[in-house]
């Protein structure tokens, strides 16, 4: 089963991938963490996806689809998660095309939905272990690490995403209205589309494990 997370930044796309991968077994497929992986490379492309992504418009369709294809080739057949990908039409095309070559296709598109105002704080305060990637948020009692800035497991210094500013956070939102919302009416077309609200994590994984449980 491979399922389709389609959500506005922030909006908690990451941490339902990570609860549906630890408890359900999904590989997470996330073309916001790929890409960062691929900013660790010194080399032209590196600076390229750097300057895109911190002006908040969409990496080039072609080096995504490259680290799409090259990250399913290992999922052996196992069920996926989309995060953050498809983000446009002709992404979307290619994805179903794509998963048609390999016998596939996306069981459910999930919209995940969450008030413009959370996910601004949720942007600004989000601080990501280096070393285990846990996600933690400053401004929420209950996404705080245990000690200020150090990562509760590995004791690392946690780090800010250069991206997760107000300026770029509302660069980013505009250009979720204009290129990926429009995907909600794509996926509902298909007749594959379910909506989640996510203000209460537990809640909204609950929903998510719920619709699973009816496809
Ligand atoms: P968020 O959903 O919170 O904006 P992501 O980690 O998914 O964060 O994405 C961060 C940035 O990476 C985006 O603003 C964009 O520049 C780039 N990006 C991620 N996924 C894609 C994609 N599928 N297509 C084009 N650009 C992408």
């Amino acid at each position: 089963m491979n399922i389709v997370l389609l959500a506005p930044p922030a909006a908690g796309k990451g941490t339902m991938s990570e609860l549906l991968e630890k408890n359900y077994g999904f590989i997470h497929i996330s073309t916001g963490d790929l890409l960062r992986e691929a900013l660790h490379q010194e080399n032209e492309q590196a600076k390229y996806l750097k300057e895109i992504m911190e002006s908040g418009k969409l990496v080039d369709d072609s080096i995504i689809m490259n680290l799409v294809k090259e990250k399913l080739a290992t999922s052996q057949g196992h069920n996926c998660i989309f995060d953050g990908f498809p983000r446009n039409k002709n992404q979307a095309l290619a994805l179903d095309e794509l998963l048609a070559s390999m016998s596939r296709k996306i069981a459910c598109a999930i919209y995940i939905t969450v008030p413009k105002e959370i996910a601004l704080k949720r942007t600004v305060g989000r601080r990501t272990c280096p070393q285990c990637k846990k996600v933690y948020n400053i401004y929420f009692e209950v996404s705080k690490p245990k000690v200020e800035n150090l990562c509760d497991t590995c004791q690392q210094m946690l780090e800010t995403r250069t991206d997760d500013t107000e300026l770029v956070f509302e660069k980013r939102y505009d250009t979720y209205l204009k290129e990926t919302a429009p995907l909600i009416d794509y996926y509902q077309q298909k007749g594959i589309l379910k909506e989640v609200e996510n203000q209460n994590k537990e809640e909204a994984f609950n929903n998510i494990v719920q619709i699973l449980g009816e496809l």
